[in-house]
């Protein structure tokens, strides 16, 4: 069932060990590196308290994502449900509990790729869904290995294992309830000590998060950084120093190939990218919105090549909106119907390509678009209201179309979106959090429709000869 932010932000407060610049942080909902973000995600949770998102967002109580879509409608319905959390955040949330709950929902769809050859692990694969759902939980992930020591099984107990070493760049995994540590690229046949899948809550003793810079701690205030300082999902290192992992929470074990199966033989993969495909929709829809603002701003809209430009950006929203509505109208069956339908996996995948690519071409349009205003800003709002100064940016720093103080609060939340290190981040996040190009550009030889391709072509060449008349 769902929680409210306050249920959310209490079981936050569990010691869980967390470490930021060289300080053990004791409670994540107060501590300045993430007090905020934090919020942000409750708020989240609190949004299914009014009365007309309530449907939207939910059925029978529990958030739509944890549910296994059934029918074409509805993957339309959760689709609705994930716009409305990532319009909360702008698209700057990547991690919100709705994707990993997707996932267990896909994993769920598709129990027996858990049955591996030394090793079933369908029993807990459905326990681990049952259990985000009835709770509500937020579940982050970390699925990418280090160059050394990755996590690794250690021991072997009658009532569990025991693992050590670490996984990198865990979004989000500061602010989740539990964490699933797996693999999502091939292992080496023998690299069956790694080749593993648990969850456990983030609070598991020997479990430490080392947290990246909070750009959360080094925004002045709301009004000079205002996505950065509310909505920063941070992301961490994730180290086991002896972690035991009882076995009711192990999904796969010793075994490489149903370890990376488990992502692509159920849907889990493909409702991520249906969750993820809607945030990135949302978000080129905001940063377009700021780009009419900005240019409407600088009184330069109405010029042909800035209006072009705004053009080529809302081709661009409507790239990313036309991947999430194809995905859905090209769905599949799993498993002949038994676990219920996907999003289409040929449209699914090429999002990832899109969205890769445009994110950073949008950024610098937007960029390029609002000048060097972008740049000159006064290093805080606090010279708006010096006696001395303040006048002097009303006086010098307005348009004709904005006031000083409205120019500046635009262009402080365009720096925070486009140039500032969170946005860095962002950029860095949405050309890879999906995978790197030469990975799912090698994925796409195999999920695109090269053969019908090829025989279009096939049929034309088939079509004359060296005899051909005219
Ligand atoms: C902001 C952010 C958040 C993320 N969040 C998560 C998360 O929550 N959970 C999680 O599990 N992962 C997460 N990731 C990790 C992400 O999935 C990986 O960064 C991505 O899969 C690439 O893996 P890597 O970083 O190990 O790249 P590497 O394998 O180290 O490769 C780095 C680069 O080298 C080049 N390269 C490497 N090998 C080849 C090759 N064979 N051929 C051609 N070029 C090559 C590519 O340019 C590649 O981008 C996140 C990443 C970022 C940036």
């Amino acid at each position: 069932m769902t929680r409210s932010g306050q249920e959310y932000l209490e079981a936050l407060r569990d010691g869980r060990e967390i470490w930021l610049d060289g300080e053990r942080v004791k409670d994540v909902t107060t501590h300045p590196g993430f007090r905020s973000s934090a919020a942000s995600f409750a708020r989240l949770l609190d949004l299914a308290a009014e009365p007309a998102l309530r449907p939207v967002l939910l059925r029978g109580g529990v958030h739509r994502a944890y549910a296994v879509p059934r029918s074409y409608e509805d993957l339309v319905a959760r689709r609705r449900a994930y716009k409305v959390w990532a319009e909360a955040s702008y698209g700057f949330l990547g991690r919100t509990p709705d994707h990993m709950a997707s996932g267990a929902a896909g994993f769920a769809a598709r129990p027996g790729v858990f049955t591996g050859a030394g090793f079933d692990g369908a029993e807990q694969a459905l326990a681990f869904h049952r259990r985000l759902a009835e709770g509500g939980l937020h579940c982050a992930f970390t699925l990418t290995n280090p160059a050394e020591e990755a996590v690794r099984v250690v021991a072997e107990r009658d009532d569990g294992i025991v693992v050590c070493g670490a996984k990198t760049v865990g979004t989000g995994a500061v602010f989740a309830d539990e964490i699933l540590v797996g693999t999502i690229e091939p292992l080496a046949p023998d690299a069956v000590e790694q080749a593993l899948t648990f969850s456990v809550p983030v609070d598991t003793p020997g479990l430490k998060l080392i947290s990246r810079t909070s750009y959360e701690q080094h925004a002045r205030s709301v009004f000079d950084q205002p996505l950065s300082s509310r909505f920063d999902e941070n992301d961490a290192l994730l180290v086991c120093e002896d972690v035991f992992v009882p076995w009711e929470r192990v999904l796969t074990y010793r075994d490489p190939a149903t370890t990376a199966a488990i992502w692509w033989e159920t849907p889990a993969y493909l409702n991520f990218t249906h969750q993820s495909a809607t945030r990135f929709w949302t978000k080129l829809e905001f940063l377009t919105g700021l780009a009419v603002l900005i240019t409407r701003s600088n009184g330069t809209e109405r010029l042909p090549a800035v209006a072009q430009a705004l053009g080529r950006l809302l081709g661009m929203v409507a790239q990313a909106k036309a991947f999430v509505l194809a995905a859905e109208a090209s769905w599949e069956e799993v498993d002949g119907g038994r676990g219920g339908v996907r999003p289409g996996q040929e449209i699914s995948f090429a999002q990832r390509i899109m969205a890769g690519e445009l994110y950073p071409r949008a950024v610098q349009d937007i960029r390029l678009l609002a000048g060097g205003a972008l740049v000159q800003l006064p290093a805080s709002g606090r010279d708006l209201l010096h006696p001395e100064v303040g006048p002097l940016l009303r006086r010098y720093a307005g348009t004709p179309e904005d006031t000083a103080e409205e120019r500046i609060k635009l262009l402080k939340l365009a720096w925070d979106a486009l140039g500032s290190e969170f946005a860095g981040r962002h950029e860095q996040y949405e050309r890879l959090y999906q995978g790197a190009p030469h990975v799912y550009l090698t994925m796409q030889t195999r999920a695109g429709a090269a053969d019908d391709c090829e025989s279009l072509a096939r049929a034309c060449l088939d079509g004359y000869d060296l005899g051909t008349v005219r």
